[in-house]
């Protein structure tokens, strides 16, 4: 096997942005090979090479890192679609994917860890006993296969959150922990966002920030406040969707007649690569140094946010040429445009 890259991710952030891009369960589930509902990652055994593919777009795409699909691999969802005896091979071969991919390109491999739906602030002593025994297996498995870095996401609670940057500073790791935001203004264990971000990096964590849940447009605003109370690396991973002050998460967008869209009919809400580039170029303004994107994602997006951070990717080589579309493009005869005008209405 070829050898590991060089630069970790603290190496990388010193000089520059990092690129991230996430979203796999909700891409996976759109191809066909994940069920919306569990959202459990069975793809990593059922089908691998889908998986495979996908990281391989986003590497073309300009990622900086293969985050390996560990996402809602770990024992209490496994349970859920009677899969338990899976998550030791389930966990492993989603790390070893991942290292393929990378190597392929220059990019990093990140474990990843997520809220597990077992920690309960009211009987704080046993519940955290038992998520970091899920965080601990899970992370073991992915050390032996070969991690750069640990991503710890969604974290609903900063409880939680601090049992995971535990577990991963244990294993002398460079540790990404970010929030979930699916309430107004505070974790569900009633810490002010920016506040809970500032704890993290004040016990150790490398890079903070907020991933999953909000758009750009509600997500930039908290993640300001971050850039300001926070003097460590920071990381901003928004889904690709039109939330707004009425509606800041995705969780909450509604479509006309107030049905619940979340999570398989959010398409009307969907963000164009334009205004995803436009987020990134933003991000970077404001001193973002993990610019991503999580549930929702897709390589076109990612591949939009790298050109706008002015890089020129492996898929590049396809970006549009519009002036070459035969009925928009810039050498269509004015009277052909004047029908397609008419005909437009
Ligand atoms: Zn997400």
């Amino acid at each position: 096997m070829p050898a590991r890259t060089t630069r970790g991710i603290l190496d990388r952030l010193k000089s520059g942005v990092v690129l991230g891009a996430e979203g796999y369960v909700f891409e996976l589930e759109r191809r066909g090979y994940i069920k919306a509902g569990p959202y459990v990652p069975e793809v990593v055994l059922d089908s691998p090479d889908a998986l495979r593919e996908l990281h391989r777009e986003f590497l073309r795409a300009g990622a900086d890192v293969m985050v390996a699909l560990t996402y809602y691999a770990h024992r209490g969802k496994l349970k859920d679609v009677g899969r338990e005896n899976d998550l030791e091979a389930m966990n492993r071969q989603a790390v070893r994917i991942a290292n393929e991919v990378a190597r392929e390109g220059d990019a990093l491999v990140a474990g990843d860890i997520c809220n597990t739906w077992a920690y309960d602030p009211k009987n704080k002593d046993a519940s955290s006993r038992v998520v970091r025994a899920m965080y601990e297996e899970q992370l073991s498995w992915a050390v032996e296969e070969g991690i750069d870095f640990v991503i710890a996401e969604t974290n609903d609670y900063l409880g939680e959150a601090l049992i995971a940057l535990e577990v991963i500073k244990g294993l002398k790791l460079p540790a990404m922990v970010t929030l979930a935001s699916t309430r107004p203004h505070q974790t569900w264990d009633g810490y002010d966002y920016v506040d809970a971000c500032k704890i993290l990096a004040d016990h150790g964590a490398d890079i903070v920030g907020m991933n999953c849940d909000r758009g750009p447009a509600t997500m930039m605003p908290i993640i300001e406040q971050v850039r300001s109370r926070v003097s460590g690396y920071i990381a901003m991973q928004p889904v690709p969707y039109k939330t707004e002050a009425a509606m800041p998460t995705f969780e909450s967008l509604k479509s006309a007649d107030g049905t619940n869209i979340f999570p398989i009919a959010l398409e009307p809400f969907l963000c164009t690569r334009f205004e995803m580039a436009d987020y990134a170029r933003r991000a970077q303004a404001l001193g973002v140094n993990y610019i991503g994107i999580c549930c929702g994602g897709g390589p076109h997006y990612v591949r939009a946010m790298a050109e706008a951070l002015g890089r020129t990717v492996p898929a590049s080589k396809y970006s549009p040429a519009i002036e070459l579309h035969p009925m928009i493009g810039a050498q269509v005869e004015e009277k052909e445009k004047e029908f397609l005008v008419d005909w437009k209405g």
